[in-house]
């Protein structure tokens, strides 16, 4: 999933007011952020697979530590016990590591059966929901507007800068995920993870909306 994500981490402001959005959305997104770092070291691996479905035109055959369920939820443990360190919240903490995890629920709901269980492990999950490009559109939208419509209920814009900086932030997500359907596939992988790599500008994006809205408790 793409905006599905975010869809997370805007709607979880509503449950968790004080977690900064740029912090939601590092949650939400921590395994997609992983991921281009272990492909550009060489330690996870895609291909491209010149496929009529759009979303399957990324072959995700190896990433074991970013996307195995095990890891996951490693990975979810450490960020929520990491927050609770930093910010001695038991409750905001939980809500953060169940946030990481939800990246690997909505990719298993997404992904044909790509996800290991655990790194190692040739036993592969995944409902497939990709196999159809207009069920992922349709659900993943309403999922992103769900999210957004509870970020819009959880807050309110202090001044402008609060109103363009999440709107431009929609519309540049809706443009992303629309290119990302209709623009052809790279000729090989080599981009890929230096492409992705791109996902990590949604951190401070999301802090600097949240700057510049008010959050209700
Ligand atoms: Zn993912």
């Amino acid at each position: 999933m793409f905006i599905g994500h975010f869809a997370v981490g805007l709607g979880a402001k509503k449950a968790a007011p004080r977690i900064k959005l740029g912090t939601l959305f590092f949650a939400a997104q921590f395994l997609d952020l992983l991921w281009p770092l272990l492909i550009l070291a060489g330690i996870e691996h895609v291909r491209i697979n010149p496929h009529v479905i759009p979303f399957l035109r990324l072959e995700l055959y190896d990433y074991p530590v970013s996307h195995s369920l095990l890891t996951s939820l490693l990975w979810s443990g450490l960020i929520g016990s990491a927050y609770y360190l930093l910010h001695k919240n038991r409750r905001h903490a939980v809500i953060l590591g169940c946030v990481v995890l939800s990246h690997w629920l909505l990719d298993f709901i997404s992904h044909v059966p790509d996800l290991p269980l655990a790194p190692g492990s040739s036993f592969y999950v995944g409902l497939g929901l990709w196999n159809s490009t207009v069920a992922t559109i349709v659900i993943e939208s309403l999922l992103f507007i769900a999210g957004f419509v509870l970020y819009l209920r959880s807050t309110t814009a202090k001044d402008k800068t609060g109103v363009i900086a999440l709107w431009t932030l929609v519309i540049f997500l809706a443009v992303s995920y629309i290119s990302n359907i209709i623009a052809p596939p790279p000729a090989d992988a080599g981009p890929v993870g230096w492409l992705a790599l791109s996902m990590w500008i949604f951190i401070p994006w999301g802090n600097w909306i949240d700057r510049h809205r008010a959050s209700h408790e």
